[in-house]
């Protein structure tokens, strides 16, 4: 799963990753029994600098595929499919498993004293963009600051 996939799915949060899924099929009589395991990594925003940074991304998840007379995938553990379908288009399954391995937060990692590996230019011009936009858009300052002067 590449740049490709996750570009297929419209407003897709991940558009850039490398990820490789592995899935193990078991056959029972009644069912397939499913264990997905994703890895890899993919491209997000950081929270805090905006930097786009690489996520490693591992997710195991299991998956029961029944058998019945209509297609149904409302229950994102359990599938049902058709007698007479043999195959499985897993790719929008895949894809949310991926979105919902990603962390609440997204901050870029940490060195070894527990500092964000955060981009530095973009910090110092978020920084002054919000002082600018302070200063420009709150009257109150200025009106505050002549009262400070007399
Ligand atoms: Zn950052």
């Amino acid at each position: 799963m590449g740049n490709d996939f996750f570009r297929s799915f419209e407003g897709s949060e991940v558009d850039e990753g490398d990820l490789l899924a592995d899935v193990a099929v078991e056959k029972r009589s009644t069912h397939l029994d499913l264990t997905i395991r994703i890895s890899g990594y993919v491209m997000i925003p950081c929270d805090r600098c905006l930097g786009i940074f690489s996520y490693p991304l591992e997710s195991e998840n299991r998956l029961l595929v029944k058998f019945g007379n209509v297609h149904d995938e409302s229950d994102p553990e359990i599938f049902t499919i058709p007698h007479d379908e043999h195959e499985l288009d897993l790719g929008q399954y895949l894809y949310e498993s991926v979105l919902l391995a990603l962390p609440i937060k997204r901050l870029h990692p940490t060195d070894s004293s527990g500092n964000y590996l955060c981009d530095p230019e973009m910090i110092k011009q978020l920084g002054k963009h919000i002082a600018e936009e302070t200063k420009q858009t709150d009257p109150r300052w200025d009106e505050l600051k002549k009262l400070m002067n007399n």
